[in-house]
């Protein structure tokens, strides 16, 4: 399949590679052109612009930071023409960046009125299961625009979920990335805890993850350097998940609990520990280097 990949950061260069093993073309752009570089020397072919990308093109799958930039590239921004016009009727666009609900339904609005098909379907695995091809993925879309992603979804991800109409995929993973906030950082709480009364990291995350405060921050990203070798902790907090992106989703997750009037606390106090974390200049480390603000100087 002629496949147009735009976004190829921590997340969407993994996934445009594992299409292109899997023999898909595979033309990819993104604003960075070390990022280009990258993928094609991976297998994919580089674009000079979007516009290049989605020329001929069957699917388009986008993977972007936030709901300004998906809005921008698809309906245009500053005065700028959007990408929609450039794709043909028929094709079907994945948008599998983490947005508000609300920015997929505007986009997947102005799709439809072109003939062009849409589904969000974001993610949750990180970059490990971007690159093992293991990603979870949450679709709102029609079940016919699904079933034209499935084989494409198969060889990015390892569980794929139907959440519901266009926009339920948002949601849902919103609701996951609330519940992984609160997590790390109670993770990373219960850990510093123990390290500043004298326990080995190593020998805590071991008792709690076999007991009762079990989590997946203990079973695969640990947020104490050393405890996971693969983590982001113990690579200075580089790659994985950036605080700024914890902090947009958990922004998110309050605008919707807002629109809805829905209690979420937890989820409220989480941002502002991120919020912090970042105002003290730890934006683009992973989110799990908030253990950093817990711990004992
Ligand atoms: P990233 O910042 O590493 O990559 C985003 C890429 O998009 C960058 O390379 C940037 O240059 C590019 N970009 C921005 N605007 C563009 C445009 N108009 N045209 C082309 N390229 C453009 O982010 P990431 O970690 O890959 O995350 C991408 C999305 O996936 C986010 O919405 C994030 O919340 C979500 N997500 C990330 C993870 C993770 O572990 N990193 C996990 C699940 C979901």
């Amino acid at each position: 399949m002629q496949i147009a990949f735009i976004g190829l950061g921590h997340m969407g260069a993994p996934m445009a590679i594992n299409l292109a093993k899997a023999g898909h073309s595979v033309k990819a752009f993104d604003l960075s052109p070390d990022a280009v570089t990258k993928v094609a020397g991976a297998g994919c072919q580089a674009a000079a612009s979007a516009e290049d990308a989605v020329k001929g093109a069957e699917v388009v799958i986008s993977m972007l930071p936030a709901s300004q930039h998906v809005e921008g590239l698809y309906l245009g921004r500053d005065g700028a023409a959007g990408l929609l016009p450039h794709i043909a009727k028929g094709v079907l666009v994945i948008d599998s960046s983490t947005i508000a609900a609300a920015t997929s339904q505007k986009v997947a609005k102005a799709a439809a009125a072109a003939g062009i098909g849409f589904i969000d379907a974001p993610v949750s695995g990180g970059t490990g299961g971007a690159i093992a091809g293991t990603l979870t993925f949450m679709v709102g879309g029609s079940d016919a625009d699904l079933e034209r992603a499935r084989p494409l979804l198969e060889k990015m991800g390892a569980n794929i979920f139907h959440a519901g109409a266009v926009g339920a995929g948002q949601t849902a993973k919103i609701c996951n990335n609330m519940l992984l906030g609160i997590l790390m950082v109670g993770t990373s709480e219960a850990i510093a805890l123990g390290v500043a009364n004298g326990l080995d990291p190593k020998v805590l995350s071991e008792i709690m993850r076999r007991s009762s405060g079990g989590n997946w921050a203990l079973e695969k990203y640990n947020p104490f350097p050393g405890v996971h070798e693969n983590a982001p902790a113990s690579k200075g907090y580089a790659g994985g998940f950036g605080t700024d992106l914890m902090l947009k989703d958990l922004g998110l997750a309050q605008e919707t609990a807002i629109a809805t009037r829905t209690s979420t606390p937890l989820g409220g106090m989480a941002r502002a520990v991120y919020a912090a974390h970042s105002l003290a200049g730890h934006g683009a480390e992973d989110f799990s280097s908030v253990i950093k603000m817990l711990q004992k100087k």
